[in-house]
């Protein structure tokens, strides 16, 4: 029994669907053919409508951004100035937090009080990436022989593109756009077409704090018609991408065209691995909270438990026993846990995925089933156990609240199975024996691995993939550097004496 709370149109009574447009140049501008309608995935009925934008939008905006570089001014601003303007955007944004967390709940099917907490995650990244601005330098050689001085500039990129998966819509374009106008870059953002509502709110923001025109454009569509062009006209110089594995290939293939620097925040199938030492009543809640947090659609996901063989059955029932307790539903209700999947598709392949391991061999611990709660599309958290390492539901990113269990005896077995598949985004360990832990955390191929804890994060923490689960890595203190290119200055000095 999964405790579920039904959806009704109650709580979108009070709901105006806007009509979000596009930020070209300083002008907002309706899409010349029709908008693009959201169907909140929670009510099944049209919250949101946004511009259709096209090729052509697209290179006008790469043309805004372009020029809003070569011709300033927020690229020849001082750090204090451009710092300044990043504050104002994070005391705006939290001033909006009630009317951005409402979009991105209703759109993405989020509920309401998780995304609260990613929009105050995200208004401290702006003031974090405020703080970075003036701290941006580079560096100087006067080691280099008499006569000699070295000089390494750190200059802005130039233009950026940014595109975001619909996950986490507010929360990832503050994972990057902070960074790059920290450093000076212009930029051409487009959000996902299922959740743009957000972004285009942030757009608003920004010139209320004072960001000139042109710094910050923002085209509203799909990825083959605006994304492609973001990602491979000649004068865009870097883009910064979050999304699938599949589309974050071909990104990077278009970027090659060019040669642009590329940043990607891709997929991930992250281990959590459990030893009998543990302590299972904090991990217990870690797992149930990694695997269905965010309804599991979740790059971060810990959606592959390792269990040590001779504690498996426990752990196992006691993981279920508390899954059962999960809230489902309206996403608008503060109470909700999980709320709805992105798409009815989407829903099709999470089950897809379930049946195919029962097929082949797993069983149902709990869940396994789509939930109907009269309106919407929702899934049961699931959890698979008798999960081989070979199954396609422990390799592939399910996206949705499937937690597949493994069993392992030996410390190397247990490496072997976290490593063995193509992503490397995080990974968990549990155990209060300190060197089983290190040994973890340096053999397991992830950006992050956390030690008797799970999905924590700060500002101040780089974050990123290995292998197949991305290129580059976000937040921490060299975040801004990302969005720079260093330009050595070679100087003679003084009388040339032979
Ligand atoms: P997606 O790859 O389908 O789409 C991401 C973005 O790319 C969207 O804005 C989309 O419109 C755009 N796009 C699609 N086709 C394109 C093309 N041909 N050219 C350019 N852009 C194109 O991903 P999604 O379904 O929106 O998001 C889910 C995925 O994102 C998952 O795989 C998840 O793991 C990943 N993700 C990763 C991180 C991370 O930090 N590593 C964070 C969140 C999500």
């Amino acid at each position: 029994m999964v405790m579920t709370i039904l959806v009704t149109p109650k709580t979108l009574a009070n709901h105006t669907i806007r009509d979000f447009r596009m930020l070209i140049g300083g002008q907002w501008l309706n899409g010349n053919a029709a908008p693009i309608e959201r169907i909140a995935p929670s009510h099944g009925t049209v919250v949101s409508r946004f511009a259709s934008g096209t090729r052509a939008n697209a290179e006008a905006a790469i043309r805004a951004a372009r020029k809003a570089f070569d011709t300033g001014p927020w690229p020849t601003m001082t750090a204090a100035e451009r710092s300044n303007v990043l504050l104002k955007a994070a005391d705006l944004i939290a001033a909006r937090t009630d009317e951005l967390a409402f979009l991105d709940a209703i759109e993405a099917g989020k509920p309401i009080s998780q995304v609260r907490g990613e929009i105050a995650g995200a208004v401290d990244i702006w003031r974090y990436a405020a703080a970075l601005a003036r701290d941006l330098h580079g560096e100087s050689y006067n080691t280099l022989g008499d006569g000699t001085l070295g000089v390494v500039l750190r200059e802005a990129v130039g233009v950026v593109s940014i595109i975001t998966p619909w996950n986490f819509p507010f929360l990832i374009v503050s994972q990057k756009l902070p960074f790059a106008l920290a450093a000076g870059c212009t930029t051409v953002v487009k959000p996902s077409e299922l959740t743009s509502g957000s972004t285009v709110l942030l757009g608003e923001i920004l010139l209320e704090a004072g960001l000139p025109a042109g710094a910050l454009n923002i085209v509203t569509g799909t990825g083959p018609e605006v994304g492609a062009v973001m990602t491979s006209h000649p004068e865009v110089d870097m883009v910064s991408f979050t999304g699938s594995t599949g589309v974050g290939r071909l990104t990077m293939s278009n970027a090659a065209q060019t040669l642009k620097k590329v940043s990607l925040e891709l997929g991930g199938k992250n281990p959590q691995i459990v030893f009998p030492d543990a302590d299972l009543d904090a991990f217990i809640d870690a797992a149930v909270f990694g695997a269905y947090f965010n309804a599991g659609e979740c790059c971060n996901a810990g959606s592959r438990l390792i269990l040590h063989k001779s504690i498996a059955d426990d752990v196992v029932a006691r993981v279920a026993e508390l899954a059962k307790k999960v809230k489902v539903g309206d996403p608008l209700d503060p109470e909700t846990q999980v709320g709805a999947i992105i798409t009815p598709q989407h829903l099709d392949k999470i089950a897809s995925y379930v049946s195919g391991a029962r097929a082949g061999g797993a069983e149902i611990a709990h869940g396994g089933d789509a939930l109907d709660l009269g309106m919407g599309q929702f899934m049961a958290p699931t959890i698979l156990s008798g999960v081989r390492p070979d199954m396609a539901v422990a390799r592939e990113e399910v996206f949705g609240p499937v937690l597949s269990v493994l069993t392992f005896e030996t410390v190397a077995e247990a490496i072997e199975i976290a490593n063995s598949i193509d992503y490397g985004l995080s990974a968990g360990v549990w155990s209060r024996d300190f060197d089983t832990c290190l040994t973890i955390g340096r053999k397991v191929r992830a950006g992050t691995v956390w030690m008797n804890t799970f999905m924590d994060g700060a500002s101040e923490l780089p974050f990123g993939g290995y292998k197949q689960s991305g290129l580059g890595r976000e937040l921490g203190r060299h975040a801004v550097e990302d969005y720079t290119e260093t330009k050595t200055l070679n100087m003679h000095i003084g009388n040339r004496t032979n």
